[in-house]
């Protein structure tokens, strides 16, 4: 008599969630979907192809009040200096303050929180594919393919293909932690932007993150269309170092390099049963680069979303209009119809900084915008405004 064995009923979910990426995206939405009713009884798998182990980034970002992370905040300044070429004013943030979190810091906290919670499964391997069918998510992870109700996927596989109608400029960096051997920084005050290196590249400015009086973080920091030689990075870097910190005998004891696309490219925020999160979702601010912010409200949406619709894919109150001043700012950036030194100049020479930090969380209403609009030439934006509404609708 022949044995026959019965393969086990399967559901076609196995998991109600698959996070695709446990970066600075899925580690958020993971933390906020754990902290939320929603995630009694259920099953979420996290997917990597890496143990974040390692410090590989450091976040900046602006808040007002203690937020989500504040345990582990590492340096946070409530004033901040701007320069640019015939301008310098020191800055109260105030209701805001100037954050910074060391990545390792928060993949830790995160992990705290999620390993060995009851409803969350992590593993690593290599992700191939993200699909989705009416019925389920799928997730390729090393050939085997795992099913969802949902999956959120921040991994982005290809490059976005920048459309004729859209706009595209690299933010890149090269960060040094220096040290001196005497006091020389003042930790009560970062340099948000400065302006005066030359400008030859395009836009370029560094910020000063001062972590004790004998340490900070400098940034040499451009919005160009492309990359400059390694060599020209560490240049930048040490004659700002030189001229205008003033410091001459100092040590590297940290470097970072990082490239963040800042475009109007619409990235796709659905499709089928997968929601797109992270810059992979369109999450980074296009004329600022900023994301971290921006995640960290969109996985509170998708919480929300869950426990009020059932899903994730309701759309946010996003207003389209921000959209807009983005390819704007965007177009007068990479045409170089204005230098970038001076459009940030006179924005801070004529707004108090509050109202271009919530300008740039988008989170401002109309007429604090057209106060922020007037400060700045009016003729170059309003016809970079116009091609702009065209280009929309084109795309
Ligand atoms: C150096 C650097 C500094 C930045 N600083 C700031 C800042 O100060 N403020 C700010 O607001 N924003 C900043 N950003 C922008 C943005 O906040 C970060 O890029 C952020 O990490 C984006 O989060 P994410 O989850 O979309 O992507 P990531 O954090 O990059 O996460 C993607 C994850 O997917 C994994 N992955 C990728 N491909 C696969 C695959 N095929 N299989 C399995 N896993 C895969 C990766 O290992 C990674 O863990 C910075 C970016 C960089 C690069």
């Amino acid at each position: 008599m022949s044995r026959q064995t019965t393969p086990p009923i399967r559901s076609p979910h196995t998991y109600d969630a698959i996070i695709a990426g446990m970066g600075c995206a899925g580690l958020s939405l993971a933390v906020h979907l754990v902290r939320s009713a929603w995630a009694k009884d259920k099953r979420i798998l996290l997917v990597d192809r890496e143990r974040k182990d390692r410090n590989d980034r450091t976040w900046c970002f602006w808040e007002a009040g203690a937020g989500p992370f504040e345990d582990i905040v590492h340096r946070r300044w409530e004033k901040a200096w701007f320069h640019a070429p015939g301008y310098s004013g020191l800055k109260e943030l105030r209701p805001y303050a100037y954050k910074m979190i060391r990545g390792i810091d928060y993949y830790r906290a995160c992990m705290d929180v999620l390993e060995g919670h009851s409803s969350v499964e992590m593993r690593y391997g290599q992700i191939e594919q993200v699909s989705s069918t009416a019925d389920a998510a799928s997730v390729r992870i090393d050939g085997t393919d795992h099913h969802a109700v949902f999956a959120f996927n921040s991994i982005l596989f290809e490059p976005p293909v920048i459309g004729r109608h859209e706009l595209q400029l690299l933010q890149h960096f090269k960060g040094w932690v220096i040290e001196t051997a005497a006091d020389a920084f003042d930790t009560s005050e970062a340099t948000l932007m400065d302006f005066r290196p030359a400008q030859q590249h395009g836009t370029t400015f560094v910020y000063v993150m001062p972590l004790t009086p004998r340490r900070a973080l400098v940034e040499y920091t451009l919005f160009t269309p492309s990359l400059l030689a390694p060599g020209d990075y560490d240049k930048g870097l040490t004659e700002y170092i030189h001229s205008q910190l003033g410091i001459t005998a100092y040590t590297v004891a940290e470097e970072e390099f990082g490239v963040i696309p800042m475009t109007n490219h619409r990235f796709p925020s659905r499709k089928g049963r997968v929601l797109y999160i992270g810059t992979a979702g369109g999450q980074t601010k296009p004329s600022s680069g900023y994301t971290f912010r921006f995640i960290q409200k969109h996985s509170a949406h998708i919480v929300d979303s869950l426990l009020r619709k059932g899903h994730p894919f309701e759309r946010g109150g996003w207003k389209s209009r921000y959209d807009w001043y983005d390819s704007v700012l965007l177009h007068i950036l990479q045409h170089r119809k204005l230098e970038g030194g001076f459009v940030f100049r006179e924005l801070f020479r004529n707004n108090p900084p509050r109202r271009i930090l919530k300008f740039l969380d988008d989170e401002t209403t109309l007429p604090e915008e057209i106060r922020l609009l007037n400060s700045l030439p009016q003729w170059p934006f309003m016809k970079a405004g116009m091609w702009e509404m065209i280009q929309r609708l084109r795309r």
